[in-house]
């Protein structure tokens, strides 16, 4: 945000400027609904997108030691090819923008929620863009449960995107 700070914007502890814009994805339409406004928010305040996908380790908790490392790098490597489709959508969204935002991705093993809020911390982000729903998807469920963990722990704004039913 340009111009003076308010008192009360210093008392919410409001940014100056949004810099990093943190995106995570799980690779679903859900998260893909929050890449458009990632990016138009990323515009509006020149800010970097930093895409991220957590490994769950919770899915792969029951097996056992042989196989988990089979199952890790799979899971890896579908967290790679999330992230990787999110830049093209993102690239494809500011094609025509000559000045289009920067863009890192990153993967993590770990439990999502607690993943995305300690990459935030470490990465100083300011603004979280995220679905309502990921893979699962259930609709009834006002929030996910890792957007849930987020609203609820997050220290910086949260942006929740709704999938369009159309
Ligand atoms: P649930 O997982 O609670 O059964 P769900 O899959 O519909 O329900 P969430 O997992 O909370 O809902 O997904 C909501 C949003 O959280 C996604 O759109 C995405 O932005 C983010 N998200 C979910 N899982 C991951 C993950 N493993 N890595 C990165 N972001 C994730
Ligand atoms: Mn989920």
């Amino acid at each position: 945000m340009s111009g003076a700070t308010t008192d009360t914007e210093r008392e919410a502890g409001a940014a100056d400027t949004v810099r990093t814009v943190l995106l995570p994805t799980d690779g679903s339409e859900g998260a893909e609904a929050a890449v458009a406004h990632a990016v138009s928010l990323a515009q509006t305040y020149g800010a970097t997108i930093h895409v991220l996908a957590v490994a769950d380790t919770k899915s792969y908790g029951t097996f056992t030691t042989g196989g988990a490392g089979t199952v890790i790098s799979a899971l890896e490597g579908r967290c790679r090819e999330h992230v990787a489709a999110t830049r093209e959508l993102i690239a494809d969204l500011t094609s025509d923008d000559p000045d289009s935002p920067a863009v890192e991705t990153a993967v993590v093993r770990g439990f999502p929620a607690e993943e995305i809020l300690r990459y935030a911390e470490e990465h100083d982000a300011d603004l979280l863009v995220m679905g309502t729903h990921g893979r699962t998807g259930v609709g009834r469920v006002l929030l996910g449960s890792v957007t849930e963990r987020v609203v609820r722990r997050a220290r910086i704004p949260v942006v929740t995107v709704r999938q369009s039913e159309t």
